[in-house]
């Protein structure tokens, strides 16, 4: 069994008092950390990221720490000391490949919250760890269901306070679709906004071909703007496709010529149905856009 490498990150934020370590410690992740009082836990009141490590480098970690400044700023929350965060990723990374003595395919997970209520100190911490097998999701495909997500698609608009688009601790929600899904005797979810948009997984964002053209739902529909699915993106265009965000309605889905669910860690997962209704999985294209997602330095 694979041991995750805990870091806890002792100067979270840009405003954290100055101190003698470099910003973060190693801990024992097999040993309680956290305290109870905990906004993160008590209230699910922080934002995380989790990213790929393939071959010993941490994947888009740029975007990544990108969106989690955004995540803090969406939350009210101070601005993460980028620098600390980036070098505890590493840090966790390499003491990961020095015990393990290998380098098998990680990810790295980065945790803020809002800190132990009435502290007003933001609390973080990093782990790396081994990924489960996603080798058939990613050759075979998934089998979806389209779940109404219940907001509109001018949601993040319209309604901030919802932290739609902010990547929040509180994925109860997410974890509930999913097991909605396998109800239904599917293993994963799009959301549709509730007036028809299609948005979403529930951890992944939804890649459509229509011909030559690559889409994927426009980010400002209270969505996450994926990592996965920028370099997704460039896959394509580098093979001669057009790529576009656009708004996308759940139904057109039907007429897609392919689908996938695109996400850190499990990387491309190519839709083999959709609502019960079968889609072909093209397994040779599959494998290279898994293999052009695997090999990324950065
Ligand atoms: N949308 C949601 C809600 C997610 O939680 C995630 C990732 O966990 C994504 C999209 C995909 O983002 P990325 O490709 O950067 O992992």
């Amino acid at each position: 069994m694979s041991t995750p490498i805990l870091f806890l990150v002792t100067r979270p934020v840009l405003s954290s008092p100055p101190a003698e370590d470099a910003g973060f410690v190693q801990a024992r992740a097999d040993a309680p950390q956290l305290n109870v009082m905990d906004l993160g836990v008590t209230r699910g009141d922080g934002f995380f990221e989790t990213i790929s490590v393939a071959n010993g480098h941490p994947q888009a970690l740029e975007p990544h720490l990108a969106r989690f400044s955004h995540s803090a700023s969406l939350m009210d929350m101070p601005e993460p000391n980028r620098t600390v965060w980036r070098q505890a990723v590493l840090a966790a990374i390499a003491a990961h490949e020095r015990e393990s003595g290998s380098s098998p395919e990680l990810f790295a997970k980065i945790i803020m919250t809002r800190g132990v209520e009435g502290t007003g100190m933001a609390t973080g911490w990093v782990y790396a760890d081994e990924v489960e097998d996603f080798g058939a999701a990613r050759r075979d495909g998934i089998r979806v269901v389209r779940l109404d997500r219940g907001y509109r698609h001018d949601v993040a608009q319209t309604s901030p306070w919802l932290l739609q688009g902010a990547k929040t601790l509180s994925y109860a929600v997410n974890r509930a679709a999913v097991r909605e899904a396998a109800r239904r005797g599917a293993d994963d979810v799009i959301f549709v906004s509730s007036d028809g948009y299609a948005l979403e997984g529930p951890t992944s964002n939804v890649i459509a071909r229509f011909g030559n053209r690559i889409v994927t739902p426009q980010t400002d529909q209270g969505i996450l703007a994926g990592t996965t699915q920028a370099s997704v993106f460039e896959f394509f265009k580098e093979r001669g496709f057009e790529t576009a965000y656009e708004r996308v309605a759940a139904d057109l889905l039907d007429e897609a010529d392919a689908l996938w669910l695109v996400s850190s860690v499990r990387q491309a997962a190519p839709l083999r149905s959709l609502d019960g209704r079968e889609f072909p999985v093209n397994a040779a294209l599959a494998g290279q856009l898994n293999a052009f997602l695997l090999a990324r330095v950065k």
